[in-house]
């Protein structure tokens, strides 16, 4: 795999998804997922390993994955609630679990009916399930902190908080964290006190930022992180999503818009921009009725744009 100064991840199967009403086709999420990739996208949470019963917009996850898994270079994340979750990605050889658990108690108990004690102990379970796996067929493991920067029950959480979950799953043996501010309060501040907190407590352990929009402070939020030396995002297509608890609310951050401002900045992150904004067009198609979001599609490229990578050609060229 080629390595870019920036890995955005889309989310927007999986976190843009979930809480939409209308199924989405899955000859059409597969349309997505191979667009994106056509279009530089490195990595892809296709879908969510929750019973269907819980989720219908996920009663596709096998087959979707399956397919992901054949679009060549793609590295294909799933959402796994719990155990059950991580044996249906380990069954199809999804390269990357992601195990979510709230850093906010109630919104743990809320979530997934547990303290946050018995999410690690979880987590180490899962782990050890994980790391049992013979070497070419294991996967990596993410823990991911949801609620990390606000929650919808409890307002705003403690940074010691925030660190106490990270290194808890970071000694449980998690290859990735994701820290998350779920419900979109966070500020860039704020961003810069928790994620330099956490950085601080788990060394070189890859750390990603999981935005949500919902209140304007998304991109505000990246540019904050990557001053922290955060240099993994997770966005979605359009800013699909929303939020349970906000009806209305804006979703991820817009993975569109996302890619715009690192280019512009001069980070590369192997997307091209104008491939990226075309894959709108297969959203759009499969649900007409989902609201769509982005800045950079409203108002098109900046006159004479040069790319990251373009600019740096010209620059070693000259
Ligand atoms: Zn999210």
């Amino acid at each position: 795999m080629k390595n870019f100064d920036v890995s955005v991840r889309e989310v927007g199967l999986r976190d843009g998804l979930q809480i939409h009403p209308t199924f989405m086709p899955t000859a059409s999420k597969i349309a997505w997922i191979e667009a994106a990739a056509a279009a530089g996208v490195g990595e892809i949470e296709v879908t969510s390993f929750v019973p269907p019963k819980l989720l219908p917009q996920f009663l596709d996850a096998e087959e979707v994955s399956r397919r992901a898994l054949a679009v060549p270079g793609l590295t294909v994340a799933a959402l796994i609630p719990n155990s059950r979750g991580a044996e249906r990605g380990l069954a199809l050889g999804v390269h990357k679990l992601n195990f979510v658990m709230s850093v906010s108690r109630t919104h743990n108990l809320n979530n997934v009916r547990r303290e946050r004690e018995e999410s690690v102990a979880d987590f180490r379970k899962i782990v050890e399930l994980v790391k049992a796996q013979p070497g070419a067929r294991r996967p990596r493991i993410v823990g991911g902190l949801s609620t990390a920067l606000g929650c919808s029950f409890e307002g705003r959480i403690a940074v010691a908080d925030v660190v106490k979950y990270a290194l808890l799953l970071a000694e449980a043996g998690a290859d990735e964290l994701v820290v998350a501010d779920t419900v979109g309060y966070a500020d860039p501040a704020q961003v810069r006190a928790v994620f330099k907190a956490v950085m601080a407590e788990v060394g070189t352990l890859p750390l990603a930022a999981h935005f949500h929009d919902t209140r304007g402070t998304g991109l505000a939020n990246v540019d904050a992180a990557l001053e922290c030396g955060v240099r993994a995002f997770d966005a979605s297509l359009a800013g699909l999503g929303g939020c349970p608890f906000a009806p209305g609310a804006t979703g991820n951050i817009v993975m569109d818009d996302l890619c715009f401002m690192l280019d512009s900045m001069g980070l590369t992150t192997g997307v091209d921009l104008h491939k990226l904004l075309a894959v709108r067009e297969i959203v759009r198609a499969a649900l007409p009725d989902i609201e769509m979001h982005g800045a950079l599609a409203r108002a098109g490229l900046p006159r004479n744009y040069q790319s990251a990578s373009e600019r740096a050609a010209a620059a070693a060229a000259a």
